[in-house]
């Protein structure tokens, strides 16, 4: 089965919007065997939308067209759809009950505008869109079946889980049973990942890496004749990505590293507080990004002015004049504080030179120190240097911070 993913807007053509629905149903339905023929992507243009969904339908079974289902005159995709079906349009009641409703519940009602997103082509399916306004369809031409999806990358996602793939799962009996996982490491090079991954290529596991800012993913799906023999197939080959990456895998689930960081805190009954100069607060922001987190997220200190070390976390003027601010023993003294402020399990400190400023022969841009108190284990801390922006330096310290953090509850520091 050929499958054609057709994304539609001005906004892709034009580069403002990343075509992040390829990106992810290209990737997704990879993982789960099928054969993504190919991708098209074409601006907000009746002619042109008409042209490529007539190229679809002659050259793949199955086309999943994404945008341009909303209530602006730029929103074209229903109109064309018709037109390329030649059929008309009708009110489907079930869509339109579903976003009054919708609308009741934010104190909206709905307006003529909208009511363009509930007429659909005569005698497509209705795909009711339960994570949006937009309603969506799926029709079938000359033997290729057509999905039209809204744009909203949540939607999109959402409706091809629900809808989409079981579909094509169901128009594909012979297919292979499949199981997938996200795999993320954290501390390795992908040069390195790789070398250690090196053999490990088996029958029925198909393995994709994907470099993601310092972490390193490996997209890994499972293929067998029935799904506990595929489920049993993953669960074997995780185990041998687990002997050979050990501390650097932090999920098999695609957890981000702060929620996984969360569950730990959670299930070893501790609580957190950091002190941040460098990162600016962006190691609370991350943290308390997690739903939940104020069970074991206690408090956040940006104390970017040794004055502000001094005064809030107690760290002495004269540590600071002696190693300087950017030190070992500075950010041990920053974590203890604000453990102790707080009242919680761990501290953290957080002092480096983001740059593009600030640096020194001894301590370049990009040094950072990043210290971790805890009544068990006392004090520790870390030293590296980081390159690239102002920016990437404060994004790679926050997840260093947070794998210390991570490391240190499963005892490896
Ligand atoms: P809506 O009901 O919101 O109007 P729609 O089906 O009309 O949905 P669009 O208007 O095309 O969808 O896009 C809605 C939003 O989704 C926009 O912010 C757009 O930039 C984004 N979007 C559209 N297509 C994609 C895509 N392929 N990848 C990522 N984002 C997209
Ligand atoms: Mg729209």
């Amino acid at each position: 089965m050929k499958i054609e993913i057709l994304t539609t807007g001005d906004e892709l053509m034009s580069g403002l919007t990343r075509d992040g629905n390829f990106q992810w149903a290209g990737e997704i339905l990879t993982a789960l065997g099928f054969d993504v023929a190919y991708h098209t992507t074409v601006g907000d243009d009746m002619i042109r939308l008409k042209s490529v969904f007539k190229n679809a339908k002659n050259r793949a079974d199955a086309v999943i067209v994404t945008g341009g289902l909303g209530p602006t005159p730029d929103d074209l995709t229903i109109e064309v759809a018709a037109e390329f079906l030649n059929v008309g349009l009708e009110l489907n009641q079930p869509a339109l009950d579903m976003m009054t409703e919708r609308f009741r519940k934010i104190g909206r009602t709905v307006s003529e505008t909208n009511m363009k997103q509930v007429y659909l082509p005569k005698g497509s399916t209705t795909l009711l869109n339960k994570w949006g306004t937009a309603p969506g369809f799926s029709c079938e031409v000359e033997n290729t079946v057509f999905f039209f999806l809204p744009g909203v990358p949540k939607e999109f996602r959402a409706m091809m889980d629900e809808y989409v793939l079981p579909e094509l799962e169901k128009r594909n009996p012979q297919m292979k049973k499949s199981y997938m996982r996200l795999v993320k490491t954290f501390g390795l090079p992908e040069s390195e990942v790789a070398q250690k991954l090196e053999g490990i290529e088996r029958e029925g596991i198909r393995l994709g890496y994907r470099a993601h800012f310092r972490e390193i993913h490996l997209r890994v799906s499972s293929f067998a004749d029935t799904e506990n023999e595929a489920q049993s197939l993953m669960s074997e080959f995780l185990n041998e990505v687990d002997s050979r990456l050990g501390r650097y895998v932090f999920t098999t689930e695609g957890e981000m590293l702060e929620e996984v960081v969360g569950a730990l805190l959670k299930q070893h009954e501790m609580t957190l507080a950091t002190a941040e100069s460098c990162t600016g607060g962006l190691l609370s922001h991350r943290m308390t990004n997690v739903p939940g987190s104020s069970s074991c997220f206690l408090e956040g200190v940006v104390s970017y002015s040794n004055e502000a070390k001094s005064k809030i976390l107690g760290v002495p003027m004269a540590l600071i004049d002696s190693y300087g601010a950017v030190s070992a023993q500075v950010v041990e003294a920053m974590a203890k504080g604000v453990k102790e402020l707080a009242g919680s399990d761990i501290g953290i400190g957080i002092s480096g030179i983001a740059g593009p400023g600030g640096g020194t022969p001894e301590k370049p841009v990009g040094t950072v120190y990043i210290g971790l108190y805890s009544e068990t284990k006392g004090a520790v801390s870390h030293k590296f240097h980081f390159h690239g922006t102002r920016e990437e330096i404060k994004l790679v310290t926050v997840l260093n911070a947070l794998d210390l953090i991570r490391q240190s509850l499963l005892n490896n520091v």
